[in-house]
């Protein structure tokens, strides 16, 4: 049996491939060379990087260097369109990535930097737009360079859900996620490699379609800091995804997103919010306990909003507990005065989780109130709930059910 360590090129910045080709003596040029290959190019093995001499490729081998894609380990793919991957890294662990074609269009976020007018246009509000306004929004997007250029009908404009640990510490409530408990955070490889791996099954290429990411799947991405951040670099830097069209939503890790406001490149930020008072939000939310609303809430007022940038607030409503009409007035009174919008998200059910999802009219009374005092609301379309790739549903399931 080989005892060689291997060692992942994914994730590495420029600084650091730099690092190493001047170690075999290769000329510092070859870090772009592998930039390319490993972020835009995406290649999936050391031998497709045609771009350097084979004995550099050998030498990298020789000494345990590997790609690290994460592998599809099994792909779940949903009525309305929605993919639920399952990607394994090289230890075994895997987390779920999820592709939402068309935009995000429910619950992930606002996934866009275009003003949410043009979006709504596109996505939530005409659903119904016809299969021939599609076709010409299609060909008007993608020039006919008659160079292979593709078919009309398989245009992407989608949104992935990335991952960010295996697993989750955070321990809400109303999360499948947490019922696995935190198995480890990923590397920036890691995080980095699910978008690649998702794209390359895909067929995206990120020049010509429109992809937004929100790092909304497994994990609390601020607990894992600067791995994540550090994917996010190499995501908007070298991958060619810009961090406007990238979305990171947190439970509330204060002294983070503090942090996350001094970035100079950074994705939106989003909040889970979910509950209006210290008392039930530490209820559904145990981490309350340690960054308290009110902390929360005085970081998010100093936080550096960029020209016509807003902050997103998540709210999962779940019946009953906190889906009623005293909550969304207690939730105008917290967010008043911040540059701001709020989420709804009805829950998204799982067999293990103690609590209901609401009526749609209930969801809506309380979009009502919030709207009525003036903050913007929207209550975001669950996507895949019946392949379990909604939000909070998380957990590898492989036993699916068909909800109504
Ligand atoms: N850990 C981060 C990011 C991942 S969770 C965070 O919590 O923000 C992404 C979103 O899914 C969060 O807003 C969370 O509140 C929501 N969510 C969790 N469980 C849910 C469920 N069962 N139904 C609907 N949304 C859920
Ligand atoms: Fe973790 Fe987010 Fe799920 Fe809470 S909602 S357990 S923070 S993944």
């Amino acid at each position: 049996m080989s005892t060689l360590q291997h060692t992942e090129l994914l994730g590495l910045s420029n600084q650091q491939l730099t690092e190493l080709v001047e170690n075999f003596g290769q000329p510092s040029y070859r870090a772009r060379q592998l930039l390319d290959g490993l972020y835009r190019q995406r290649w999936s093995a050391l031998e497709q990087f045609s771009n350097l001499p084979k004995t550099f490729r050998q030498q990298l081998a020789d000494s345990g260097y590997r790609l690290g894609l994460p592998e599809i380990e099994q792909k779940f793919v949903s009525l309305d369109g929605t993919v639920r991957y399952l990607l394994r890294f090289s230890d075994g662990q895997s987390v779920e990535t999820v592709w939402m074609p068309e935009g995000d269009g429910g619950e992930a976020g606002d996934g866009s930097e275009v003003g949410d007018a043009e979006l709504r246009d596109l996505e939530g509000c005409h659903p119904e737009r016809s299969e021939a306004a599609l076709a010409d929004e299609r060909s008007r997007r993608v020039p006919n360079t008659g160079t292979g250029a593709r078919e009309s009908n398989d245009w992407h404009r989608a949104t992935i859900c990335v991952s960010s640990q295996v697993g989750c510490a955070v321990d809400c409530a109303f999360c499948m996620t947490a019922l696995l408990g935190l198995k480890r955070n990923l590397s920036a490889g890691e995080i980095v490699g699910q978008v690649l791996a998702v794209l390359n099954h895909q067929q995206v290429d990120v020049d010509r379609e429109r992809i937004n990411l929100v790092f909304m799947g497994q994990g609390e991405p601020f607990l894992n800091y600067d791995n994540f951040m550090q994917a996010v670099r190499l995501l908007a830097e070298e991958a060619g995804i810009p961090a406007s069209r990238m979305t990171v939503s947190t439970s509330g890790i204060v002294p983070r997103i503090a942090d996350f406001g001094q970035e100079p490149v950074r994705p939106k930020l989003a909040v889970s919010l979910n509950a209006p008072s210290e008392e039930l939000r530490t209820q559904i939310m145990p981490i309350t306990k340690k960054w308290t609303i009110a902390k929360l809430v005085a970081t998010l007022r100093d936080f550096p909003l960029r020209q016509r940038e807003r902050l997103t607030f998540e709210y999962v409503l779940l019946s009953g507990v906190n889906d009623q009409s005293a909550h969304a007035r207690e939730l105008v009174d917290l967010v008043r005065g911040l540059r701001a919008k709020v989420n709804l998200i009805a829950l998204n059910p799982g067999p293990e989780l103690p609590f209901a999802t609401p009526q749609a009219a209930r969801v809506a009374e309380f979009q009502n109130i919030l709207i009525k005092a003036g903050i913007p609301a929207y209550v975001r379309r669950p996507r895949g709930r019946d392949i379990y790739a909604a939000c909070g549903q998380l957990k590898h399931t492989t036993e699916l059910i068909q909800l109504s």
